[in-house]
C-alpha cells in the first residue's frame, strides 16, 4: 500500500470505528456483530503499529468506551475504568504470559481465570458499609450516575455485612431467560425488540425512571476491589473472596491457575460449555492474582498489564437489528 493509501485507509477506520462506538456506547443499538467491529479495530491497530508516526491520541485504538450522555450527573472515576487488551488464540496466552514474567522477573505466576461476562462495567461505591453511588464506565475517565437504576438490581447489596469503604466494579447483565421474556412480550406489544442481552442491559440501566430497570430483572457479578478501607488484600482472588463474605455476588466458575498450561485448559473448557449458562459470556479474562505483582507491571493508556481477555471464536448468529428508541 501506498503513503497515501495507508492514510486514507486509516482515516476510513477511524471513522468506521467512531460511528460504531456512538451506535455501541451511546444508542445501546449496534449495527455490526462485535466480531466485524474486532475485525476493523484489528486492522487499524496494525496499521498504527507499521506505522506510528500516523498514531494519533483521539484514535479509537487509544480511547476506551463512548461519551457520557448528558441525561446524567457525571462522575470523575477515582481511578480509569480500563478496557482489556484481548488474546485470540493460545499463542496470544502464551505471549500474555511471557511478557508477565519478563516485566516482573518472576519465573512463575499464579493467573485468577474469570468469565467475561457480555454486559456492561459499573463502579459501585460504598461508605461505612452502604452503597452511595453507581456510576457506567463512560470514556472510562468519566461515567454516568445511575445510582438509582442500579439500587433497583437485587444482587447489588445495598449495605453489606461489615461497615467498610470501598470501590467494588463489575458487570451487570441480563440473564438469557430475562432476555427471551422481555423481548416476546414486546413483540406481543408490537414494540422493537433489543438486539441482544448486553444492548437491552445497556438501554435498561440508562433510563432516567429506575422502575423501568427494576421491571427488567438485572443482575451483577462483582471482579474488582479497589480503595479498600480497614481491611487489606494481597491476591485477586482473595479479594473477589472477600467480596463475597461482604455480600456481593461472585462468579463461581473461576479458578486460580498456576501455569500457563492450565490457563488454556480452562478457556477450551469454558469456549465448550459456555451455553449451559444462563448469561452471556463472550470470552474469559486471564488476571495475575498477586496484587503487588500487578501494581508494578502497571496499565498501558488503554488497559492493564496484568490482565488480557481471551475472546471466543465468532460463531455463526443472525441477529436481527432493530431500532431501540432511548426512552423505551
Ligand atoms: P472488552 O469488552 O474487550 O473488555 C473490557 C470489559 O470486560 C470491561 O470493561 C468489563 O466490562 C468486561 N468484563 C466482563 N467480565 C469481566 C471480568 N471477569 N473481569 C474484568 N472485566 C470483565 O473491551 P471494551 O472496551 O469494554 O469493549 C470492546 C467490546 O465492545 C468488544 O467486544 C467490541 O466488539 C464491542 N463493541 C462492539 C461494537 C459494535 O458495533 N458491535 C462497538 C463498540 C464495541
Amino acid at each position: 500500500m501506498s503513503n497515501e493509501a495507508v492514510i486514507a485507509r486509516i482515516e476510513e477506520l477511524r471513522a468506521i470505528l467512531n460511528e460504531l462506538n456512538y451506535e455501541y456506547y451511546v444508542l445501546d443499538n449496534p449495527s455490526v456483530p462485535d466480531a466485524e467491529y474486532d475485525r476493523y479495530m484489528q486492522e487499524l491497530l496494525r496499521l498504527e503499529e507499521e506505522n506510528p508516526e500516523l498514531t494519533t491520541e483521539d484514535s479509537p485504538t487509544v480511547r476506551v468506551g463512548g461519551p457520557v450522555l448528558d441525561m446524567f450527573q457525571k462522575v470523575t472515576h477515582k481511578a480509569p475504568m480500563l478496557s482489556l487488551g484481548n488474546a485470540y488464540n493460545e499463542g496470544d496466552i502464551k505471549d500474555f504470559d511471557r511478557k508477565v514474567r519478563q516485566g516482573t522477573g518472576a519465573e512463575h505466576i499464579s493467573y485468577v481465570c474469570e468469565l467475561k461476562i457480555d454486559g456492561l462495567a459499573v463502579s459501585l461505591h460504598y461508605e461505612n458499609g452502604r452503597f452511595v453511588q453507581g456510576a457506567t464506565r463512560g470514556d472510562g475517565v468519566t461515567g454516568e450516575d445511575i445510582t438509582s437504576n442500579l439500587r433497583t438490581i437485587k444482587a447489588i447489596p445495598l449495605r453489606l455485612t461489615e461497615g467498610v469503604a470501598l470501590e467494588a466494579r463489575g458487570e451487570a447483565y441480563m440473564p438469557k431467560s430475562s432476555f427471551q421474556r422481555l423481548n416476546e412480550e414486546r413483540e406481543k406489544r408490537g414494540e422493537t425488540l433489543f438486539a441482544n442481552p448486553r444492548n437491552a442491559a445497556a438501554g435498561s440501566l440508562r433510563q432516567l425512571d429506575p422502575k423501568i430497570a427494576a421491571q427488567r430483572n438485572l443482575s451483577f457479578f462483582v471482579y474488582g476491589l479497589s480503595n479498600l478501607e480497614g481491611r487489606t488484600v494481597f491476591s485477586h482472588g482473595e479479594a473477589l473472596n472477600l467480596l463475597g463474605e461482604l455480600g456481593f455476588k461472585t462468579n463461581p466458575h473461576r479458578r486460580v491457575c498456576q501455569t500457563v498450561e492450565e490457563v488454556i485448559a480452562f478457556v477450551k473448557e469454558w469456549e465448550e460449555k459456555r451455553h449451559v449458562l444462563d448469561y452471556e459470556i463472550d470470552g474469559i479474562v486471564i488476571k495475575v492474582d498477586d496484587l503487588a505483582l500487578q501494581e508494578s507491571l502497571g496499565t498501558t493508556a488503554k488497559s492493564p498489564r496484568w490482565a488480557v481477555a481471551y475472546k471466543f471464536a465468532e460463531e455463526e448468529v443472525t441477529t436481527k437489528l432493530i431500532d431501540i428508541e432511548l426512552n423505551v
